[in-house]
Order: structure tokens, then C-alpha cells, then sequence
């Protein structure tokens, strides 16, 4: 907490605004940075502007903490608590920031343009624009897989941004309130009433957990008349859910879904989407409709448009349709001064938030040199051109200019998986002593709450989300 408040105190006293910035400098090179999530966050967060132009475009103008996005839909935590404005971060910076919120649309790695556009669609909205760039650092994540199954987009929700869970969290309340609506048939109160879930990954199984939470805490108090019709169930195609995790991590979270009447149907998968069932085909080949109230589609990812198409500009080097093909250094391949971080990329790694920030950080790391270097070089060229500048200063900024050049490869450091799996009960695989370290429950749920709140990037976000659940403790949902 001393720390936090120290920290806290060491940013407000030291805060620039952009007055106090230094302005844009035209000898500088241009750095463009698309996406505002963990990847291009991190990479902010870490960078030190004076050497750059930096400009960020994203077409949402906050960095969004999804570990905590499924708390949102049954409205556990209020939305703003854990979005954070892009425009805090880039404020502190020694050099200004132009952030535009906006899609960019085309990424011409020959000509090292970006071109990007308004979204909005008020009077006065700004059309397209093309920019060009010295560096550019790719950090647009990925959109939602569909496998292209007829009917999902249209019938499903997702659950990835912040407009998501607030779909949900409506469409939740509209099938509770119309199944409790006067004459209802019962068979009509059993499918409102009935939640499903496709995908058994963390997303599917997190926001399970926090459904459930939802029925046992205020469900029950508000609409007892519906309250035992809910159901959920979770379809995973797989033999089991959250197949990244440890086997008996596996089996704790499908015991507490079963001691929680969440139904999970394994080896089953979903092949069509309609507007109030699901047609699945289950383990032995046989072909069933489920229908539902409510759909949550969680799948897992997909490459973004914006970045198939960056692909087959540079098809020659770039082979993987899961992703962007970067070296050790996060360079990417057939791009130059093109850097690719997170989801987008096609990597060894998971696509996660703990990827993707480290990703960030070590990409500042690699632009600080950048600076030094041109620093350097800078400086060098002076040295060089003065008449008394003595061979061993020289020889020094050479030294200094070689160090700066040399570039160590990214390495990547998993510090554990955690996951929430309801009834305040967590499960937590950890990288400890030489080994993997699993636990769940209510000491992993803690466990689960201190790292988020440690990890959250701001003391407005920690307080606010404190303080949500704070509040559902005393007043519920
Ligand atoms: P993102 O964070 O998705 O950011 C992409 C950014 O690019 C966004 O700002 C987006 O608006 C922007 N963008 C999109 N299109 C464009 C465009 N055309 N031009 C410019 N910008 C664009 N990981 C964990 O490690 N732990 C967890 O507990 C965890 N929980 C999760 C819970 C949920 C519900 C979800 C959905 C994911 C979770 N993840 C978790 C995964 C994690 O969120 C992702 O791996 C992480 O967000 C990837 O970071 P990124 O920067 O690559 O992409
Ligand atoms: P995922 O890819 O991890 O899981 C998707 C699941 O959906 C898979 O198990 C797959 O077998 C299943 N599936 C696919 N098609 C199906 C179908 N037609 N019918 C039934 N099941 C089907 O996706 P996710 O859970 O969204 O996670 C995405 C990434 O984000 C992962 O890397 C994950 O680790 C990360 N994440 C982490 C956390 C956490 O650590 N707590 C939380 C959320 C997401």
C-alpha cells in the first residue's frame, strides 16, 4: 500500500500536461503504435517519447483490463472500473502524444504508410487519413472465432470488449424479466431461463462462474419465482475444459461446476447457431437441439482483416494464418521497422495478457536503445566535425554507440495461470519451486483478487474496483 501511495504521489507531483511537453520535432523519426491493449498499453507505458513522434491509434480511446471483463456482465464490477483512458498514460510523457481514436484500415509496409479512419458517425466525423511512419508497432490483438458457423454473429454474444458485456448483461435481464412476465408457457420460462455457454477455454469458464454467482447471490432474493428454472450449461468440443490447465485443476473446476449445477457437455460441438437453439453434435456423431435464452459465444481467436491482409503483402515471408511472424526481437518478418506484439502474432506463446505486456515492455526497452543510439550518433558526427575533440571521447562514444547496438533477444517469463470459477472459488497454476504448483479455492481465490488488484495499472482503477466489490458484499448486484 506504501508503495502504491508513494508511486501515486510520485506521478501526481511529477504529471505533465501537454503544455509542459516537449511538441512534436520534425528531425525526429515517427513512431506509430496501433492497438490501446495490454500489448501497445505496456509498450506506452515503458516508452520513453523524447527520441519519437509517437502517434497511437486505436478505435478505442482506453486500455480495457480484460481478466476482469466477465465480473461485468452480471455486474459484479461497473464497467469503468477497469477501463483506463489512453490519454492518462500518454499525458506523462516527455514528448506529446498524438492519440487518434480510430480503425486503421491499411498498413503499406513498401511505401511505410498507415492508413486509418474515423469510426464515428456524428456531423463532423474525419474521413480517411494516410500517414507514414519510421517504426510502426503492430499491436491490434485479434477478433472473435467463429469458424464460420452460420448464425453466430448474428444470435451470439461475444465477450472481449466492454460493449460486449454490456450486450450481455442486457440480454441477460431482458430473458430473466420475459420469462418472469406474466402467462408465460412453461417451456418458454425454461429456454429464457436457460444460459449456454460455447467454448470451454478461461473466457467460457470464467463467465460461467460469474453467472452462477449471480443466481445464488441476487437471482434468488429478486426473482424467486424463476430463480430454480435457470440453467446454465458449457459446450466445450473437447474431452475437457480448460485444457491449458494442470489435470487436477481440470478436475476441480468440472467437480465445482457439477456441485454448482453448471451442466458442461464435453466432445461436444456446436455446428449451427439459430435465433433460440443451437443444433450440436455430440460424442458418438449424434446431431441434437439445444435451445437457449441466452448465448455466449467464447471460442477463442482469430486474425483481424487488417492483418490478413498485412500478410498477403508480405506472403513470401509470412507462411501462419493464426498469426504475424515476428524473430527473437519482435521485428516482423519482410517488415522493416515494423514490430508485432501480442495476439496478433504467431508465436510459441498463448495468446495472453501476461504475453503481451511483457512483450510491451521489452519492445520500449528495444526502442530506448533506438534513441540512445541516434543519441549517439548524433553526438558522434559533432565529435567528429569539431577540430578538438580528443581521439579517446571519440573512441568512448563509439564504445557507448556498440553497446546501445546490441540487442538482446526477448525471453518470456510465465508467472501463472488464474482463472475464476464461481462461488468465490479460484484456481491457480503456478510456476513455483522448480515446478508447476496447483491449488483452488477460496485461498486461490485470494489469491486470484490480490493479483488483479496488483496488476491493475492505475490507483483509480484498484480503489474502484475495491470498492465494487465492497458493494456487492453489502447491497449485492
Ligand atoms: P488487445 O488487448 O485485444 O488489444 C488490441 C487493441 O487493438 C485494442 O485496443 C483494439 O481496440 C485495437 N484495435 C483493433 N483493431 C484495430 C485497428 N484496425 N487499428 C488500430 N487498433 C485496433 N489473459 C491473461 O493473461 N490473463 C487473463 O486473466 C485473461 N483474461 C481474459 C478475459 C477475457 C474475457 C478475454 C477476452 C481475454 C483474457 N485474456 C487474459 C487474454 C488477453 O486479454 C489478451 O491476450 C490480450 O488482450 C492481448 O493483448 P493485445 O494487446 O495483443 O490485444
Ligand atoms: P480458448 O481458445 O482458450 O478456448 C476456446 C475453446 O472453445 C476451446 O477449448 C475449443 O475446443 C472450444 N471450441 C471451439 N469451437 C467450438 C465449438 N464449435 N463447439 C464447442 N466448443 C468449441 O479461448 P478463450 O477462452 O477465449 O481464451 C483465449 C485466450 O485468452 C487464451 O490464450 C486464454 O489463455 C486467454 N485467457 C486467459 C484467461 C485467464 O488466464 N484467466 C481468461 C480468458 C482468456
Amino acid at each position: 500500500v506504501l508503495t502504491t501511495t508513494g508511486a501515486f504521489l510520485y506521478v501526481t507531483q511529477t504529471q505533465k500536461s501537454p503544455p509542459d511537453q516537449l511538441p512534436a520535432d520534425k528531425e525526429k523519426p515517427t513512431l506509430v503504435v496501433l492497438g490501446s491493449g495490454w500489448g501497445a498499453t505496456s509498450f506506452l507505458k515503458s516508452l520513453d517519447t523524447e527520441e519519437f513522434n509517437v502517434v497511437v491509434i486505436s478505435p478505442r480511446n482506453y486500455f480495457l483490463f480484460t481478466p476482469l471483463l466477465p465480473s461485468v456482465t452480471v455486474g459484479t464490477l461497473e464497467p469503468r472500473s477497469i477501463i483506463q483512458p489512453t490519454r492518462y498514460i500518454t499525458r506523462h510523457k516527455k514528448r506529446k502524444v498524438d492519440v487518434y481514436e480510430a480503425e486503421a484500415q491499411e498498413v503499406d509496409p513498401v511505401k511505410k504508410t498507415v492508413t486509418f479512419q474515423d469510426l464515428s458517425d456524428i456531423r463532423g466525423a474525419a474521413g480517411s487519413v494516410t500517414i507514414p511512419y519510421d517504426y510502426l508497432v503492430y499491436a491490434v490483438g485479434c477478433e472473435n472465432q467463429t469458424f464460420g458457423i452460420k448464425g453466430v454473429t448474428e444470435h451470439a454474444c461475444f465477450l472481449k470488449e466492454l460493449s460486449d458485456a454490456d450486450k450481455i448483461r442486457t440480454k441477460l435481464m431482458d430473458c430473466i424479466e420475459t420469462a418472469a412476465f406474466r402467462d408465460q408457457p412453461q417451456d418458454e420460462i425454461d429456454r429464457l431461463m436457460h444460459m449456454v455457454v460455447v467454448g470451454g477455454g478461461p473466457t467460457g469458464v470464467e463467465y460461467a462462474g460469474e453467472l452462477h454467482d449471480f443466481l445464488i447471490d441476487d437471482l434468488k432474493k429478486w426473482y424467486p419465482e424463476v430463480a430454480d428454472r435457470l440453467r446454465i450449461t458449457l459446450i466445450e468440443a473437447l474431452p475437457n475444459v480448460l485444457p491449458a490447465f494442470s489435470k487436477q485443476l481440470i478436475q476441480y473446476t468440472e467437480s465445482t461446476f457439477a456441485e454448482n449445477k453448471i451442466d458442461v457437455l464435453t466432445r461436444t460441438m456446436v455446428k449451427d447457431v439459430k435465433d433460440s437453439s443451437v443444433v450440436v453434435q455430440d460424442a458418438n456423431k449424434q446431431m441434437r437441439e439445444i435451445p437457449y435464452g441466452l448465448l455466449v459465444w467464447a471460442t477463442g481467436n482469430t486474425s483481424r482483416q487488417i492483418t490478413r491482409d498485412l500478410m498477403n503483402k508480405l506472403s513470401a515471408v509470412q507462411t501462419q494464418r493464426r498469426g504475424l511472424l515476428v524473430d527473437d526481437y519482435l521485428s516482423l518478418l519482410g517488415g522493416e521497422g515494423v514490430y508485432a506484439i501480442g495476439d496478433c502474432t504467431a508465436t510459441s506463446y498463448a495468446p495472453t495478457a501476461q504475453v503481451a505486456s511483457q512483450q510491451g515492455i521489452y519492445l520500449a526497452g528495444i526502442f530506448q536503445k533506438l534513441g540512445q543510439k541516434a543519441k549517439l550518433e548524433r553526438q558522434l558526427a559533432q565529435l567528429r566535425a569539431a577540430p578538438n575533440a580528443s581521439p579517446e571521447e571519440i573512441e568512448a562514444t563509439v564504445k557507448k554507440l556498440n553497446r546501445a547496438a546490441k540487442l538482446t533477444p526477448f525471453h518470456y517469463s510465465h508467472q501463472g495461470s488464474l482463472a475464476y470459477i464461481g462461488s468465490e472459488k479460484a484456481i491457480a497454476d503456478l510456476p513455483l519451486f522448480n515446478g508447476n504448483v496447483a491449488s483452488g479455492g477460496g485461498a486461490a481465490m485470494l489469491f486470484w483478487r490480490s493479483a488483479y488488484i496488483s496488476t491493475l495499472y492505475s490507483v483509480r482503477n484498484r480503489t474502484l474496483v475495491l470498492a465494487d466489490w465492497l458493494k456487492v458484499k453489502i447491497f449485492g448486484r
